[in-house]
């Protein structure tokens, strides 16, 4: 039975600001999935509540990942699970290597299934990581710079990416958050996490990007609106938004129309 991950009736508020408002969604292992709603609806809230950001206050509601209460878990704990968010590690870290710091997140990962694990030998690791480079594309000499250091837009999402695919997480978490992304940083998000589906990876990204979800035709897409998802279907219902925007969906739920 694959990994799920619940998330029920979450609320969560910033500053004591209610921003998420009864969110329910449910993410199995091998699924892909789009959140898709207009800006300030909640979609980064979500992702950094369910990363345990500290200035994210969880009201009410829970979230499971194959039984355990995730809220109660610290970012690393999470992590090590097998839930990863693309933005975890988004500081720069001078002196720790792209492939050092996938090589010790494989450790984690493998010592928290088995206390005695001795963790991935260095040949191994280096085949391991020449694979999925050479999965995504990726020069090898990627994984000898220090991690987020001076990376350009592009080389963050290559990083996010290359991370994905070496931690090989149960359930994936991608939060388009940079408007800016040009595209060719949405093309390598897209087309990494394309070869990366499969039945071993759930996935949920979070987009306002037309274009990505064309690239990654997720079978399940969610809208969400003022802290709630309001509507969930298929790619009929990205292309209903693509058709008509979300002035619609304002005036089928009766809120007021911020921005689009
Ligand atoms: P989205 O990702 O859908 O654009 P966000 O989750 O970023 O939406 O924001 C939802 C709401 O929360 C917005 O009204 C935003 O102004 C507010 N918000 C987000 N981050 C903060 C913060 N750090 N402090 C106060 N309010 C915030
Ligand atoms: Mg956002």
């Amino acid at each position: 039975m694959g990994a799920t991950l619940e998330i029920r009736n979450l609320h969560v508020s910033i500053d004591g600001a209610p921003i998420l408002k009864g969110v329910d969604l449910v993410l199995k292992q091998g699924e892909t999935h789009a959140l898709m709603g207009p800006n300030g609806s909640g979609k980064s809230t979500l992702a950094y509540a369910l990363m345990g950001h500290p200035s994210y206050q969880v009201d009410a509601g829970q979230v499971i990942f194959n039984g355990a209460d995730v809220l109660e878990l610290e970012p690393d704990e999470r992590s090590r699970m097998g839930i990863f968010l693309a933005f975890q590690y988004p500081v720069s870290v001078p002196g720790v290597t792209v492939a050092n710091f996938l090589r010790s997140g494989i450790n984690a990962r493998r010592k928290a299934e088995n206390p005695d694990d001795p963790g991935i030998s260095i040949p191994e690791f280096r085949r391991l990581l020449k694979q999925k480079m050479d999965l995504l594309g990726i020069d090898h000499k990627f994984a000898g710079r220090y991690l987020n250091e001076g990376f350009s837009g592009g080389e963050k999402k290559r990083n996010e990416v290359l991370q994905l695919a070496t931690l090989e997480p149960l359930i994936g978490i991608l939060d388009e958050t940079d408007s800016g992304l040009d595209i060719d940083a949405l093309r390598i998000v897209a087309e990494g996490v394309n070869k990366l589906k499969g039945p071993g990876l759930g996935i949920l990204v979070i987009t306002h990007y037309k274009r990505m979800l064309e690239y990654l035709q997720p079978e399940y897409v969610h809208l969400m609106m003022d802290g709630r998802i309001v509507e969930s279907g298929g790619p009929e219902l990205a292309q209903t938004v693509e058709d008509h925007g979300y002035a619609p969906f304002f005036e089928k739920f009766g809120l007021e129309a911020t921005e689009e």
